[in-house]
């Protein structure tokens, strides 16, 4: 018999690739999304007939309960969250509920009504804060904005059930993943967006964070911090990561990254640079778009999944930022 997975989030980019993968592998997948007044998710369009997709919702307990005692999955994960680190200033008590509590609500519907699943559940590395350099499994927990510190209670919840209930839950610390299903909210996508919109002399534009159109009429994308540094992978590979960890013996944390770090200003290099086009003549930049606190440079050493997982990262940051510049092309005519 085909094992059952849970996808909590299907709709999001890692919901979507990890209902790939998981079908590809036999599987049969459930998918959660959200009630909402508009019901196209780009995202999951191709997975219409081979998933089967219920409604649920992190903040109604009874929702998630519902589909882990009718379903009895083998295989739950949690990847949707308030996953906008920017948004989490202006709604610090909703990212709390969703992104901290709502954890809470998967791991006890698993404890009470499916002790015999096994729980993947999406923290960050934004527990890390400001801490520089490289980390691994090891470092502090330092958060230092709402959403981090959400994930952080996420993170450590996770550990508690593991510890106090013997759920076989695993949290993966997982590093900036980018791709063309990544949202506009972040800065990749919206400078691949905004490169494919300008190339292609796009007239409906897409809106930006601040309810703008993407690319003013002078044809520039509007920015934050050009030198903020991150590590971007690719999120096709993450997912990966993410169905080998419940594949093991013991249930674990783990960190996934690329062990490398590129700042904004590469990206719109990389992203312009591949169409022809000098960024420097399309990028404005305003302050409106700086986050209250920043998070340091952080690269994420991947040693233990390499090891015990078998996972390392195979596409390189500039292969990343092109093959999204290619996606946006095709998308925005
Ligand atoms: P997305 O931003 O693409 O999607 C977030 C998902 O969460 C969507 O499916 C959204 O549904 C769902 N969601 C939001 N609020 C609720 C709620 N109250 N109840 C149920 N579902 C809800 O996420 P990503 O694929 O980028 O990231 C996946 C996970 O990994 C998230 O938890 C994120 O915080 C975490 N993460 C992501 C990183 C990255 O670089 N991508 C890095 C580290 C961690 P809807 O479509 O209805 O809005």
């Amino acid at each position: 018999m085909a094992a059952t997975a849970l996808i909590i989030g299907v709709s999001s980019q890692d919901g979507s690739y990890l209902a790939d993968l998981l079908l590809a592998k036999g599987y049969d997948v459930i998918g959660t999304i959200r009630r909402s007044t508009n019901f196209y998710q780009e995202n999951i369009v191709h997975l219409s007939g081979k998933i089967k997709i219920e409604a649920a919702d992190l903040l109604d307990g009874e929702s998630i309960a519902r589909l882990v005692r009718q379903y009895q999955p083998d295989e739950i994960y949690n990847i949707a969250a308030q996953s906008v680190p920017a948004d989490s200033w202006s709604h610090p008590f909703y990212t709390g509920e969703v992104t901290g509590l709502g954890v809470v609500r998967v791991l006890d519907a698993v404890r009470l009504f499916a002790p015999h699943a096994r729980v993947y559940q999406a923290t960050s590395r934004e527990i890390y804060g400001n801490v520089s350099g490289v980390a691994t499994e090891a470092t502090p927990i330092d958060a230092n904005n709402p959403y981090g510190i959400a994930k952080a209670y996420a993170h450590m919840m996770v550990r508690c059930y593991r510890e106090s209930y013997g759920v076989f839950a695993c949290a993966g610390v997982l590093f900036n993943h980018e791709s063309p299903r990544r949202s506009l909210h972040f800065v990749t996508r919206k400078i691949t967006a905004a490169v494919a919109c300008i190339k292609n002399g796009v007239r409906q534009l897409p809106l930006d964070e601040l309810g703008r159109p993407l690319v003013s009429p002078e044809g520039k994308v509007t920015l934050g911090w050009l030198d903020s540094e991150r590590d971007w992978g690719y999120a096709a590979e993450y997912v990966e990561a993410m169905w080998l960890m419940l594949q093991k013996d013991q249930p674990k944390d783990y960190v996934i990254g690329t062990n490398t770090s590129h700042t904004v200003r590469n990206v719109c290099e990389i992203a312009f640079a591949h169409v022809g086009l000098d960024w420097n003549e399309h990028v404005a930049t305003s302050e409106a778009l700086l986050r209250p606190t920043e998070i340091a440079a952080l690269q994420g050493d991947y040693s233990l999944a390499q090891r015990e997982l078998g996972w390392q990262p195979r596409t390189s940051f500039a292969d990343l930022i092109r093959l999204m510049v290619d996606a946006d092309l095709a998308r925005f005519r």
